[in-house]
């Protein structure tokens, strides 16, 4: 068999099995919620009402289905981009009519920004709908047409800011370098991730929302006696005005070094007490005391190492784009081609493990929680979970093996569960 047809079998068959895989999980997950959107759980039925439940339920089983029609129209896209010639035509098309003017680097980053304004369009109306139509119905929505306009107005504006530059430079890496150029740009990529990760919390975020340090007087007593006794420094802790967009609560930690901060969403701090808070900021101090973000770069280290050494291989074959429906050119550079594959395809494959990487995150929560339960009132951290779960709509009873490909965050009962000892003591 040629390599090329082997190739197009193996990513139909991948394909195929993942999306019957994904369909599998969604049907099991809709059942399951839908089977007990009658009964409150018995370890929940003192503190959780059924019409909470009931929405809960009701908004999950929405979500999934929504997420299907996504699964299946991307998927439609993906083989209308490989297989059924699409991506080939947007390259002729582009390679005739920019690379005689602009030359090869300027034709690559025509058609990768071509790919990308194209895909953004694409994913629009189901933005849309999630936004106006499934949150708004759930009374999450607090974002208004025109905010809608400015943030994508915005994020196109830092797109092309920060993506163009990136991508030129990977081009110019991959046309420059020489055959060992994958290992210059995993390089490239590495430093632009840790960048990333010190400017994103400073520079990008605040153009969408706004960051303030925490006001309230007596929280900020508690927050910081807290810090001190965890040996924190206490700086670093903001609000953020989440409230602009949706009613969903969050709290999330960023960045490393002295870049570090916890954020917390305008709605969690209105909907907890202020031991409530606490214990949630324990959970995220909890996050950095087991070194989670470092744990997150150097398994993204490793990975995009794998993936570029991949890649480098991947473009000297000829197989890698007639097995994709794309015909390689003799005359132009065919690496922004080569690039747009592999984003493509790479997903059907990685869908497999992402089990795995799904329950180093959830052991990562139970370790934050561990730590919180120590370091604050395990009783306020269950009553926080507790309240964020149904404010958030969140079930608290999805498809055990759903959970296991899909949540990062473990379901409310094993949390509540492993915090049993230390919250009722
Ligand atoms: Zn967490």
């Amino acid at each position: 068999m040629h390599p090329s047809f082997v190739l197009t079998l193996l990513f139909t068959l991948a394909l195929l099995g993942s999306l019957l895989l994904k369909f599998w999980l969604t049907t099991r997950q809709v059942r399951h919620v839908a089977a007990h959107r009658d009964m409150v759980p018995t370890p929940f039925q003192a503190t959780v009402a059924l019409p909470a439940h009931q929405r809960a339920a009701d908004y999950t089983v929405t979500k999934a289905r929504f997420g299907l029609l996504g699964t299946a129209f991307g998927a439609a896209v993906l083989v209308g981009w490989t297989l059924l010639g699409g991506l080939d035509a947007l390259n002729t098309l582009l390679r005739d009519a920019l690379q005689p003017r602009w030359g090869d680097l300027g034709y690559q980053l025509g058609l990768l920004a071509a790919f990308a304004a194209i895909g953004g369009l694409l994913e629009l109306p189901f933005d849309l709908y999630a936004t106006f139509r499934i949150e708004q119905r759930f009374g999450f929505n607090r974002m208004t047409w025109k905010l809608y306009l400015i943030d994508t107005a915005k994020s196109v504006a830092v797109g092309v800011l920060i993506g163009l530059p990136i991508a030129a430079l990977m081009l110019w890496i991959m046309g420059s370098t020489g055959r060992w150029w994958w290992l210059w740009a995993w390089g490239a990529w590495m430093a632009f991730n840790l960048a990333a990760l010190v400017l994103y919390p400073t520079l990008i975020a605040p153009i969408f929302n706004k960051f303030e340090p925490l006001a309230d007087a007596s929280l900020k007593e508690r927050v910081q006696a807290l810090m001190a006794r965890s040996g924190f420094a206490a700086k670093g802790l903001f609000v953020m005005d989440g409230s602009k967009r949706s009613a969903h609560a969050n709290a999330y930690f960023t960045g490393f070094g002295a870049a570090k901060r916890v954020v917390f969403f305008d709605t969690l701090l209105q909907k907890l007490l202020p031991g409530e808070v606490e214990a949630v900021l324990a959970h995220e101090l909890g996050h950095f005391r087991h070194k989670h973000v470092t744990k997150r770069i150097a398994t993204l280290f490793a990975f995009s190492f794998a993936a570029f050494a991949l890649l480098g291989w991947l473009t000297t074959q000829s197989w890698f784009y007639t097995g994709l429906g794309v015909e390689p050119s003799m005359r132009a550079s065919n690496d922004a081609v080569a690039l747009i594959l592999f984003l493509l395809v790479v997903p059907v494959f990685s869908f497999f493990v992402s089990p795995l990487f799904a329950r180093v995150s959830r052991r990562h929560e139970f370790e934050a929680d561990a730590y919180a339960c120590a370091h604050a009132d395990g009783r306020d951290l269950a009553a926080a979970l507790l309240k964020l779960h149904e404010d958030n709509a969140s079930t608290l009873t999805p498809d055990p093996l759903y959970v296991r490909f899909y949540y990062s965050h473990p379901p409310a009962s094993e949390r509540l569960a492993a915090l049993a000892p230390s919250a009722s003591s």
